[in-house]
């Protein structure tokens, strides 16, 4: 990268962040020239594979607009949505690897949908990991009483009470 100010071919990285679409990184960078600082944008190269075969970038709205079916009627908000997704990006980016189909991106948001709703997340569940019968509905729930959200976190406890 360029400096802007001298042209010297190499720069240092002393800031990065992802910025809010998630498809771009801001660097900051300072020259080790002239030790002048500037800032970059440059396009994160996550990408998801459909089922189709169509290649596109990882994309947080279309996270948040796949769980958001699941939670219909559910004690669950826009806010919420939004924090599973970033949720979602920081893990999947953490694997280190730049290309996902998007089964992969379904597990990927099973753990922190679990921790927001357990109703959403059973829903969510038996599409993606494609459930055939009410036996792998009771294994799930199953699994759901044994390993029950640590406290503290949201849960559906209190939501329970109330009818739809
Ligand atoms: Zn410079």
């Amino acid at each position: 990268m360029h400096c802007p100010f001298c042209r010297h071919p190499d720069s240092r990285v002393i800031d990065s962040r992802t910025a809010d679409d998630g498809l771009s990184i801001r660097r900051r960078r300072q020259c080790p020239e002239c030790g002048r600082r500037f800032t970059t944008t440059e396009t994160a190269s996550l990408t998801v594979i459909k089922r189709s075969g169509v290649v596109e970038p990882f994309s947080r709205e279309k996270v948040m607009s796949g769980v958001r079916k699941a939670c219909q009627g559910r004690p669950v908000t826009e806010a919420n949505l939004a924090v599973l997704a970033q949720q979602v990006e920081e893990s999947v980016r953490a694997s280190g690897v730049a290309q996902f189909d998007a089964n992969e991106i379904g597990l990927a948001i099973l753990p922190h949908l679990r921790e927001l709703d357990e109703v959403a997340y059973l829903r969510f569940a038996s599409v993606y990991q494609a459930f055939e019968s009410l036996a792998d509905f009771d294994a799930a729930i199953e699994e759901l009483r044994e390993h029950p959200a640590a406290p503290g976190t949201p849960s559906s406890a209190a939501s329970t009470a109330t009818q739809e």
